[in-house]
């Protein structure tokens, strides 16, 4: 079966990007792919917001095949076009306080201090969330070339409303590099995948509920 969107015929599938269940009788987005335990496809699901954030090339090239065209959609698959340009945009994960300072961060290599704000960059492969490391919440601009919204960042995480405010004004205070002529992004592209020794960032420190 090709991807999709359906509705959701019961409560029970959480979304492989936030984690959290969709509800019953909402629209998701199925992803197919080949089943890693047997012969055939399965199905990954994701809320249509996750979707677009988290798979957003899949995603809009749905999109743009809906017959008849879903005008509402709109506003989702312009966040997949925003994560498809930047391309390091969509594996911004878990943003949290750092539980330790064992991690440098992947983009300025300098050390994440205990509690210090930080994104897990985490790409979604065939429905499973990488563990690839981490890095500031201030230098999400410089590693992604864009300013996400206050909704993309919070989307991946339990935070208290108090937090609200305070990544609010980091946001505001986030620096995003001018894409130089040679392009800021491609510059540093020979470091992406997950850290080399995946020790640090990998299983002892892993964003989220442990
Ligand atoms: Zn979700
Ligand atoms: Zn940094």
């Amino acid at each position: 079966m090709p991807d999709r969107i359906e509705l959701a015929a019961s409560g029970r599938a959480r979304c492989r990007a936030c984690r959290k269940a969709i509800s019953k009788g909402q629209e998701r987005f199925a992803e197919a792919a080949p089943n890693p335990l047997a012969e055939g496809e399965t199905q990954y699901y994701y809320h249509l917001e996750c979707a677009a954030e988290r798979r957003p090339k899949p995603f809009a090239a749905l999109c743009a095949t809906l017959q008849p065209p879903r005008d509402d959609l709109e506003p989702l698959a312009a966040a997949a076009a925003l994560a498809t340009a930047h391309h390091r945009l969509e594996r911004l994960g878990v943003l949290e306080r750092a539980k330790s300072a064992r991690a440098n961060c992947r983009f300025c290599r300098e050390l994440i201090e205990k509690d210090a704000w930080r994104v897990a960059l985490q790409p979604i492969e065939e429905g499973r969330v990488g563990a690839w490391g981490f890095i500031h919440l201030a230098c999400v601009g410089g590693y992604t070339g864009v300013k996400p919204s206050l909704e993309r960042l919070l989307r991946y995480s339990d935070l208290p409303e108090e937090a609200r405010a305070e990544i609010d004004s980091a946001l505001t205070a986030m620096i995003v590099p001018e894409p130089s002529a040679a392009g800021a992004e491609g510059s540093t592209d020979e470091d992406d995948g997950p850290e080399a020794d995946g020790t640090a960032a990998g299983d002892l420190d892993r964003p989220g509920k442990d």
